[in-house]
């Protein structure tokens, strides 16, 4: 094998001299390491000592510091501009809760802090003069693409739970496989992830999704992703006996997400798309039939999106992707602007190509997307680029003006501003303060 070598950032070679010439240790750790050997841009750069916490903040007493995780030994030390994590070598004791150690002891010995690490391929550490110290065949299984447990890894995995999902993030984000063992107790010990908070859970999961590997290991390790997501377990394997489909719900679903960009909200909604077929669930002499999964797949997503502590506008905007995963849209003004008064311009795009990853996913037969899915974003860009109206705060009057000709405020407001904007949108009013001024007291005559 080549010698490694890594160029490390200017501030993180900073940082190492500064500890060395105060008398310590300091190397480059984990992922930065991991990533730099792959060629990838590093996240974030860490940095593993053998200076206690006391002792790194007398090192770097002139520089800004964030108590990141004191407890744990960790600093974050911020030199020109770059964030840097600076942790004391240590070991971890006895683990509570499958999650957390109970107590950690600093060492001045880097092997410690090397072998309680989690996979072999985040245990490498890195010198710019003393170069690679590797002491699991790290560099090996980055070559052969193999993510592994440092240890025994139900022992590992019984420590920390979350490693489990560390584990298949890994394997999706870099598109690797998982060691036979490593596999195995992923499987085994999967009922630990009970224990792991939901934001971390989510965390993995994003990752996981937008992996270039997700859609293979979604399939292989469907049951720990039941773990969190109960609700899949009953797509897995479901068949869909019409003309429509050729595979179980499970399969379309993973079909249609490897067709999907690596947009996290259009994958979710793609994973999410037809979870509710199980409950939906009909048949007749025509074989299978769904009607209803949509709304009903809608209230799921909401849920297990809610229970993973997703922030709110995820939660909208993939809840109504799923809802209208399965409306058809005509390439008409009229509609497209209906749709953007309901939708972004983005959820827009992410509808349209939720629409498509489902169709590819079909049976042969009806596995071509219709031409609308093209036409509707063309549509929407002219409707932008001639300032069209869509929106009540597009349209030319507003409550103001209603109140100023002498109408009380109140619902009928908000009801007559919402029928002069169908009138806009249907083509039947210009969008002109006189003409709607007009047709308000038109309205109010008819309707009051
Ligand atoms: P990325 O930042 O790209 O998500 P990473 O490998 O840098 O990946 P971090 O969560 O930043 O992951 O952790 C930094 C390093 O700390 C890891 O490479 C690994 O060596 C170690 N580590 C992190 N979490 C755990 C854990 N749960 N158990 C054991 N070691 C861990
Ligand atoms: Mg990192």
């Amino acid at each position: 094998m080549k010698d490694a070598h890594i160029v490390l950032p200017i501030q993180v070679q900073k940082a190492i001299s500064r500890l060395e010439n105060a008398g310590f240790e300091a190397f480059a750790v984990g992922g930065c390491v991991r990533d730099s050997l792959l060629q990838r841009e590093p996240n974030d750069w860490d940095i593993t000592t053998s200076a206690h916490p006391d002792q790194t903040a007398a090192v770097f007493s002139d520089c800004r510091t964030v108590e990141t995780g004191i407890k744990h030994g960790t600093l974050t030390v911020i030199l020109d501009a770059m964030p840097l994590e600076i942790t004391t070598y240590r070991s971890d004791g006895a683990y509570a809760d499958n999650r957390h150690p109970i107590e950690v002891t600093f060492s001045s010995h880097i092997e410690d802090d090397l072998c309680r690490r989690d996979f072999t391929v985040n245990a490498m550490a890195y010198h710019p003069q003393r170069g690679l110290v590797d002491l699991y065949c790290g560099r090996q299984d980055l070559e052969g693409q193999t993510i592994a447990c440092v240890g025994d890894p139900s022992t590992r995995f019984h420590e920390d739970g979350l490693r489990i999902l560390r584990a298949i993030r890994f394997a999706a984000v870099l598109d690797f496989s998982i060691e036979a063992k490593t596999a195995a107790a992923i499987h085994a010990c999967r009922s630990l992830l009970a224990n792991i908070a939901a934001e971390r859970i989510r965390e993995e999961f994003c990752k996981l999704i937008c992996g270039k590997g997700a859609v293979r290991i979604l399939r292989e390790y469907h049951d720990v992703i039941a773990e969190f997501i109960p609700e899949i377990s009953a797509c897995v394997g479901f068949a869909q006996n019409c003309k429509y489909h050729q595979y179980d719900v499970y399969e379309h679903t993973l079909h249609a997400l490897e067709q999907s960009s690596y947009d996290l909200a259009t994958r979710l909604a793609v994973f999410f798309h037809d979870i509710g077929k199980p409950l939906c669930h009909t048949s007749d002499a025509e074989g299978s039939h769904f009607k209803g999964h949509g709304p009903i797949g809608t209230q799921l997503t909401e849920q297990i999106l809610r229970r993973l502590r997703f922030d709110n506008a995820m939660i909208e905007s993939v809840t109504q992707l799923v809802d209208y995963h399965d409306r058809a849209f005509p390439a008409e003004a009229r509609a497209v602007k209906r749709l953007m008064q309901k939708m972004s311009d983005a959820d827009i795009l992410r509808l349209m190509e939720v629409q498509r990853c489902d169709r590819l996913a079909h049976a042969d037969a009806y596995a071509t997307p219709p031409p609308t899915l093209v036409q509707i974003p063309l549509l929407m860009q002219q409707i932008r680029e001639a300032d069209e109206c869509f929106s009540l705060k597009r349209l030319a009057v507003n409550g103001k003006d209603l109140i100023a000709l002498g109408w009380k405020p109140g619902k009928e407001i908000g009801e007559i501003l919402s029928s002069l904007l169908d009138d806009v949108i249907d083509g039947k009013l210009p969008n002109d303060r006189d003409a709607l001024l007009k047709a308000a007291v038109d309205k109010h005559k008819s309707h009051f």
